[in-house]
């Protein structure tokens, strides 16, 4: 089992990931962006960080934090869908005070949902929905402990980033590129697979 303690120490381990991975995320996105994707992510996770000792008692109290965090420091095109996601997972949550298998896979299956209805990008688009659509079909068809759902949520996250790598964006600023944006990975799909990785490799 799972409670706000595991998902405070998962968010812990989610933060040293985005600061390992920084430079990777704004080199995708200096390819097909702005080149801020990783130092936006970074300085979120790294206020995030700072508020989880008193991040809540629950795992979807945790969860509110952090998106509110994400929202008010990350900015860009990432803060307001990440927060969202975040936000929509606690909702989803609600006061439990544990994580089940099934919770997790709804959890996700809402911030996908939220991303969606923030975002209006399709699969295809070329945008971390590529990543999470697949994450959360993965994780709906594991049966298992969290770890297992999160690690297949993770396994499918993976290959969806690698998969934008030929698409040509049709939301969000590498849709300025119009059909130079194909050849390059998507920075947000990216950060979505290390995200849910973290998790992953938190829980397990
Ligand atoms: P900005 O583009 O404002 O600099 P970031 O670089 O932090 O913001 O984030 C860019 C990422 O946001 C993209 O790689 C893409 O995955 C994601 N993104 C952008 N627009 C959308 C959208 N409408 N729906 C889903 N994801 C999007
Ligand atoms: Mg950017
Ligand atoms: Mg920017």
């Amino acid at each position: 089992t799972c409670d706000a303690a595991g998902v405070i120490a998962a968010m812990r381990s989610v933060a040293q990931v985005v600061d390992a991975h920084r430079d990777e995320l704004v080199t995708l996105d200096r390819e097909i962006g702005d080149g801020d994707h990783g130092e936006n992510l970074k300085r979120g996770f790294t206020a995030v960080l700072s508020r989880l000792d008193t991040a809540g008692d629950t795992p979807g109290a945790v969860l509110k934090t952090v998106a509110s965090t994400l929202i008010s420091t990350v900015g860009g095109a990432a803060g307001p869908l990440y927060g969202t996601a975040f936000i929509r997972a606690a909702a989803k949550l609600g006061a439990a005070e544990t994580l089940t298998p099934e919770s997790v896979v709804d959890a996700l299956q809402a911030a996908l949902e939220g991303v969606v209805a923030r975002g209006k990008a399709e699969l295809g688009d070329k945008t971390m929905v590529d990543a999470l659509t697949p994450a959360v079909a993965a994780a709906r068809e594991t049966s298992g402990s969290i770890a297992d759902v999160l690690a297949a949520a993770a396994d499918a996250a993976d290959k969806g980033a690698q998969d934008t790598v030929p698409l040509v964006a049709r939301k969000g600023r590498a849709s300025y590129l119009g059909e130079r944006s194909a050849g390059h990975m998507d920075p947000g799909a990216r950060s979505t697979a290390l995200l849910l990785r973290a998790f992953a490799d938190a829980a397990s």
